[in-house]
Formats: structure tokens, sequence, C-alpha cells
């Protein structure tokens, strides 16, 4: 059954911008939510990763505001700073054709100074972390006394990271008559109590079950402790997933597993706490513009990105718990695609399987290495990334750069991917046959008649 956005009565820049997205179809948790949202109903919903619960919330919120009052109408809290960016992001491209209409991003990882100043510039949404949003309010820098709509994304998350306390807090300074959207992609005890708290007679809604549960192709294979660097090497070369996200448990071991990949001779890039948030940004642009094809993570740096379309998710470590694992390999098959599975288990590990299998209620499939006979180069992603460290401050756009690229007797259009432009940096991906060309035409002539610093990643 159809259920386009077309039938959703939304301001006329709202559709227009659905149509620049190509969003034309509603998803299931969008169709569910989005009537009773847009009547300023709360709303709690359940539905799995990448079903499309920014857009609901964000349609719900836009449509609500007020551009000529530049006082904060909408919170969104998220519960890590890289998916507060991701949010602000998908409501600036929502947002895109309602002229000035500001959101502001506030999370831990960057200094305070900036936030603050862009605080007196006002904004009409603000997208932020729990922690750092709490503190502004409490440096009085933040007033949430116009919000109208609250929204509290990936919930579950939240909770579990200890953000329960700081959400009650923020929440008594909101005014009493507002919406509330909670967002969960599970729907334990405590969800349901803070749903009950924060909202007044909200709308249920639940997405998923078993007829909608992405197809899996989970494989299993066991392994010495010792032996798993070089299995894991192994299935890369046999596997040779396009894009794949390796988790382990510790921090320790996404370095060692990066470093053993290194020496055997595949781009791998780590993601987990430790790392400066500068470069965190760094790995996912790189990934995402596909210049790197492994990424090495842990489960709390991973928590919450839309990584998407992943060929293949590979458990170097089996996690302790059944629900992280769903939640990891959640990750590959979607958009309907089927995706892989790989799962590295010490004989250890053994009761960690036999308890999925227990819960899968048929046998899990086993398979043995093949030893890696396939050799490293067919690991090196398409892509080469680009540092350009000019960015919007610079008032640097991404036609700039392209433009840079591929003016006169420049590159081709095609050998161009993704541009990513930040406040003090950008970052282009290029075709690797065309990144030695495209480093000495910039190095050579600049941008806009800029001399730039460019660095190969
Ligand atoms: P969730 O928060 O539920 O995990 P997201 O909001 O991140 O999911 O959405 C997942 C992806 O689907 C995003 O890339 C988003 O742009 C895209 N998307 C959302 N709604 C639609 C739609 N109606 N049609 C097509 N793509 C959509
Ligand atoms: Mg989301």
């Amino acid at each position: 059954m159809p259920n386009p956005f077309s039938a959703i009565p939304l301001p006329p820049a709202l559709h227009a911008s659905l149509e620049t997205l190509g969003y034309v179809e509603m998803t299931p948790v969008q169709a569910a939510s989005l009537p009773a949202i847009i009547t300023g109903r709360d709303v709690i919903a359940q539905a799995p990763t990448g079903s499309g619960k920014t857009v609901a919330f964000g349609l719900g919120l836009l449509h609500r505001l007020d551009v000529t009052l530049v006082k904060p109408q909408a919170l969104v809290l998220c519960p890590t700073r890289e998916l507060a960016d991701q949010v602000a992001k998908e409501l600036r491209r929502l947002a895109a054709a309602i002229p000035n209409l500001k959101v502001l991003l506030l999370t831990g990882g960057v200094a305070l100074g900036p936030q603050l100043a862009s605080l007196r510039k006002d904004s009409h949404v603000v997208v932020g972390t729990p922690g750092r949003v709490q503190e502004m309010i409490k440096k009085q820098a933040l007033s949430l006394a116009k919000v109208k709509t609250l929204v509290l994304d990936e919930a579950d998350r939240m909770l579990d990271m200890g953000f329960e306390e700081a959400i009650r807090d923020i929440v008594r300074s909101l005014p009493p008559k507002r919406q509330g959207l909670l967002f969960s992609a599970t729907f334990p005890e405590e969800i349901r109590r803070i749903g009950h708290d924060l909202l007044r007679e909200p709308l249920e809604v639940t997405i998923g079950g078993a007829a909608e549960k992405p197809e899996i192709d989970e494989r299993f294979f066991e392994v010495e402790l010792a032996r798993k660097p070089a299995a894991l090497a192994a299935l890369l070369a046999q596997y040779k997933p396009e894009s794949s996200v390796v988790f382990c448990n510790t921090r320790r071991d996404v370095d060692d597993v990066v470093e053993a990949l290194g020496d055997a001779g595949i781009d791998a890039l780590a993601l987990h706490g430790d790392i400066e948030q500068r470069d965190r940004d760094e790995v996912l642009v790189r990934f995402a513009n596909r210049s790197c094809s492994v990424l090495v993570a842990s489960d709390v740096a991973a928590r919450g990105l839309d990584i998407k379309d992943l060929a293949a998710v590979i458990n170097y470590e089996l996690p302790p718990d059944k629900d992280i694992y769903q939640h990891r390999i959640g990750r590959t098959a979607r958009a309907g695609a089927k995706g892989l599975a790989l799962n590295l288990v010490t004989p250890r590990e053994m009761p960690r399987a036999n308890t999925l299998e227990a819960l899968a209620g048929s046998p899990l499939c086993w398979e043995a290495i093949r030893p890696a006979g396939g050799k490293a180069e067919n690991l090196h992603a398409a892509m080469v990334t680009l540092r350009i460290d000019a960015g919007r401050t610079d008032k640097m756009r991404p036609g700039d750069i392209l433009g840079a690229l591929t003016g006169d007797a420049g590159l081709v259009a095609a050998a161009v991917g993704k541009i990513d432009v930040f406040p003090t940096r950008s970052y282009v991906a290029i075709r690797r046959a065309d990144a030695g060309k495209a480093l000495e035409r910039l190095r050579a002539r600049g941008i806009k008649g800029r001399k730039v610093r460019v660095a190969r990643l």
C-alpha cells in the first residue's frame, strides 16, 4: 500500500525539500507516526535502525517552527556527537527550502567557546548530547523557554550511556506545554518509564517484528586466539566486502587489529572512544567516501552511527550480549539487500555462540577459514581522500572544490567523489588513479585563486 508524503499536509517548503531529496514514499515508521506528529500529539516509537526516524521527527518539528522567532523552538537530544551531527545535517537538508532556518549543534568533544558564541546568535533548533546541553543550561547560555518540541532520539542508547538524570534535568527547563517525541530501537522497561514520565498520552508506534527482519547470512568460524589476526585477513581476502566494519570488544583490540591488517597490506581505520574527535570525524569521512573499506570499531564508537549499506559486519570477537550482537549485524542488510555477518569464535567464546544458537532455534552455520590466497591490493579502496585546510569559515563550498579540480584541462567529474566541508577543513574523495594529479593541481593552482594546504590521507 503506497504511503506518499504528498498525502501529509506539510508546508510547501518541506514538500519541496522532500522532492529534492527524492523521498516520495514514507517508510513504515513515518507513515505510522507522521499523521499524529503533525497534529501535535506525543509519540513514542520503536523502529529498527535505518527505518527513517529522523525524517519522521524532523518534519514534525520543522512544520511547527516560526522562523521569524529566532529562539530555540525544538530540542533534539541524541546519545553521541556523531549521531547528533548526522541528525543536524538531515534537519538542515529537510529545511533547505526554508530561508534562514538555523540548526545549532551542541555536543561534547569540541571547545565550549565557539559553541557559546554561536548560542549568542540564537537558532531555531538545537540538536545536542544531554551532557553538553545540560552544561549550557547551567551556564545560562541556552534558554529553552520557547521550546515547543522535545525529541529523544535513540532513547535506549541514551539511557544505556547513563544520561537519564541529565535528560530529566534538561526537561525541567522546558515549558510544560510541549510536544514530546521519543524514538528507540528497543523498548525495555526503562524506556516505558521515562516515556510515561515525560510524555502525555503518547501514541505508541511499533514497527518491525519477524516479518521485516533483515535477511542476513551469518557464518561462524572457529579459530584459536593467536590465529585471529591472520583469520581476519583471510576472511577479508576471501569475501572482499566493498565496505565492512570489524567489531572488537575492547579499544586495545581495535588498535591491534588495525595494526595487524596494516601488516597484511589491508588499509583499515580505527574508531574508538580514545581517538580524538577531529580524527574520528576524519575516519568517518574517509569511510563514507569510500577511501577506506574496513573500519575497525568498538561498540560505543559505532553506536547510533548511520553507517549504511555495509557489505559485511565482522565480529572479531562475539559480544557478551545477544542484543549487542543483533545491533552490530543489523548494520549490514539495510535497505532490503541481503547482508553478511562473519564471526570469529575462539573455543572460550563457544558458550556465547551456543546462546546465539539457542535464540535462533536452528544450528549456526560453521565454516572453515580458507588460507589467504588473494592479493592485498584487491583490498585497496577505490578512492583516496585529500584534506584541504580550509572550510566553511573560509567560505569554501563543495562547488569551489569541484570547480578547482575539474576546471580547464582538469579531472573528469567522475574522478571526484564525495566532498565534505567542515568549519575549518574540507575533504574530497578522488579516484585512486587520479589522486596524484588532483593533489598537484590543487597545490599548484589553489582554489578560487587562493593558495590552500592539501594533504593526501
Ligand atoms: P533511523 O534513525 O531510523 O536509524 P535514519 O533516519 O538515519 O534512520 O534514516 C536512514 C536513511 O534513510 C537515511 O539515509 C535517510 O536519509 C533515508 N530515508 C529516510 N526516510 C526516507 C524515505 N521516506 N525515502 C527514502 N529514504 C529515506
Ligand atoms: Mg536515527
